[in-house]
């Protein structure tokens, strides 16, 4: 039934990013991006934007990246279906630029609304511009693998884990063994955050 609801909201949400007009993305794209995956999803991981395969798709991580983040998830007994996959914003910046501050802010209703439906355990940020929106002023290289507690200024609360994008893994073998150290530790972290108190991580 929750999953039915949930279903039910991500599919709204969707359908008013594919109306969006409100940042110029809106111009260039070929399809909007909103997302994919288990609409009650325990983990949502979130990129920074669709590059050429996901615009012309219209799903997140299609390409390279996306096959080294199968190939992580399968590391760990995950599949795609398990998880919900979405980015920081939803339509391919020109030439694969990086989203400017104004296309994610007018972009992040539609994130905080997706993570408001699915409402996940765990948020896990790919990459440096994913992370910075949520964990703001951090080195990814200081703070990647380990869970952090945002609060929201509604007061709610959400644990986010940062990783490396993984294009970043695609040419560098040090990375890709960091990316799989950091997946590797997903299991245990979840089974941890079922039963605790948020406070105490
Ligand atoms: N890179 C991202 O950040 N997101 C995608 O969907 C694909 C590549």
């Amino acid at each position: 039934m929750v999953e039915q609801n949930n279903e039910k909201t991500l599919a709204t949400i969707a359908k008013k990013i594919s109306l969006c007009q409100k940042c110029p993305l809106a111009q260039g794209r070929i399809n909007t991006v909103p997302g994919k995956g288990n609409p009650s999803a325990e983990i949502v991981f979130i990129g920074e934007a669709p590059g050429k395969n996901e615009d012309e798709q219209g799903l997140p991580f299609v390409g390279a990246a996306g096959r080294i983040l199968n190939e992580m998830l399968a590391h760990i007994n995950l599949q795609r279906d398990d998880v919900f996959i979405t980015n920081i914003v939803k339509c391919r910046p020109p030439e694969n630029r990086d989203p400017e501050l104004i296309e994610k802010n007018t972009c992040y209703d539609f994130l905080k609304a997706q993570l408001d439906a699915i409402k996940p355990a765990l948020v896990i940020t790919l990459g440096r511009h994913s992370m910075e929106y949520f964990l703001p002023d951090q080195k990814i290289s200081e703070i990647h693998g380990q869970p952090k507690l945002k609060i929201w200024p509604d007061g709610s609360r959400q644990i986010i884990f940062a990783s490396y994008h993984p294009a970043a893994a695609l040419y560098n073998p040090r990375t890709k063994s960091i990316l799989l150290e950091d997946f590797y530790k997903l299991p245990y972290l979840i089974k941890k955050i079922r039963k605790a108190d948020l406070t105490s991580l």
